[in-house]
């Protein structure tokens, strides 16, 4: 059977992706200005894995030896029902499941494997958030979406609500054409977002957002950036929840990603007298367990103005 792109489009589908696409490996040209600016201009914050290797970032050829295709992938998460918001504390929909850093990989190698199954001489690496690899660009250099204002990537029959795949292969694929933006007039997520960490179309201020202070920086939030969690202590997904492309989101269909009934059954009197033993073994499969017991018990305690948490 000779492995044609309709062939692993058909298997990405089969696999649960819900789009799959292709781009011809090259230098990201239109990102190369933007990153350089952007690293230069510190807007990376504290995420310093950002500036090593600029160059393999903007070349996936640089990344994996013999790349000349690029494949993205979208897996939706969008739930059916969104988790009790009353008397609650909040977490974003994509750390509702299993941690999808493992379940998107999971299904990326399966569809590798299928590619080698059907032809010997392919050589493929899967990348989910790992590797110097700006996957947003090459999302939308595959045609399965665009940046929008909020800095995600959108789908325009699907919206955002997605994890993103690349596989860098050696494998030699008609490219598809790349997305182009559908954002408009529209400024929905910039005026929802709580903390104006939207400063421009396009621009993030990672030190003023949610989904940033909860999960990637290590030390407290700033104390002036409390009053405008509104309960969310893992991620953020006010800019996504108001983006008119998620009126199309269809709920995902997949086990692994839904939340645990402990998860469903948590208000905030379970979330503020959390042990440490129950949050190993609560969220021993989950996104949330890589930000560590402290880390998320002061996300707690910032979002609540209690001081009463151990
Ligand atoms: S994730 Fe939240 S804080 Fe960050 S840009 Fe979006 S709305 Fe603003
Ligand atoms: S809310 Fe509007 S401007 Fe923002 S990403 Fe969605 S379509 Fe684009």
């Amino acid at each position: 059977m000779e492995l044609t792109k309709e062939k692993i489009k058909e298997k990405a589908l089969e696999l649960g992706f819900s789009s799959c696409g292709f781009a011809e490996a090259g230098v990201l040209e239109t990102e190369n200005a933007f990153f350089h600016n952007y690293l230069q201009e510190k807007r990376n914050a504290a995420m310093h894995y950002l500036e090593r290797n600029p160059e393999k970032r903007l070349d996936p050829r640089l990344v994996f030896e013999g790349t000349r295709t690029v494949i993205g992938l979208l897996l939706n998460y969008f739930p059916s029902e969104a988790l009790p918001e009353k008397d609650n504390f909040i977490i974003s929909k994509d750390a509702y499941g299993r941690d999808y850093h493992i379940v998107v990989k999971e299904r990326a190698n399966a569809l590798i494997s299928f590619m080698k199954e059907t032809d010997a001489n392919v050589n493929a690496k899967a990348y989910v958030d790992s590797g110097p690899v700006l996957e947003k660009a090459w999302a939308r250099m595959c045609g399965i979406g665009w940046t929008g204002k909020n800095t995600l990537v959108i789908n325009p029959s699907r919206g955002s609500f997605h994890f993103i795949a690349i596989i860098l292969t050696d494998l030699l694929l008609e490219p598809d054409a790349p997305e182009t933006d559908h954002c408009g007039n529209c400024t929905r997520c910039m005026d929802a977002c709580p903390t104006g960490a939207l400063e421009k179309p396009f621009v993030l201020n990672p030190s003023l957002c949610i989904a940033y202070l909860t999960i990637e920086l290590k030390e407290g939030i700033p104390e002036n950036l409390e009053g405008k969690l509104n309960g969310r202590v893992y991620g953020c997904d006010a800019c996504q929840d108001v983006c008119p492309y998620n009126r199309f989101a269809i709920p995902h269909e997949l086990p692994e990603l839904l939340p645990s009934e402990t998860l469903k059954s948590f208000r905030k009197d379970d979330w503020l007298n959390l042990t440490e033993d129950q949050f190993n073994l609560m969220f021993k499969e989950s996104s949330i367990r890589r930000i560590g017991y402290k880390k998320l018990m002061n996300n707690i305690r910032s979002a609540s103005g209690s001081t009463e948490i151990n």
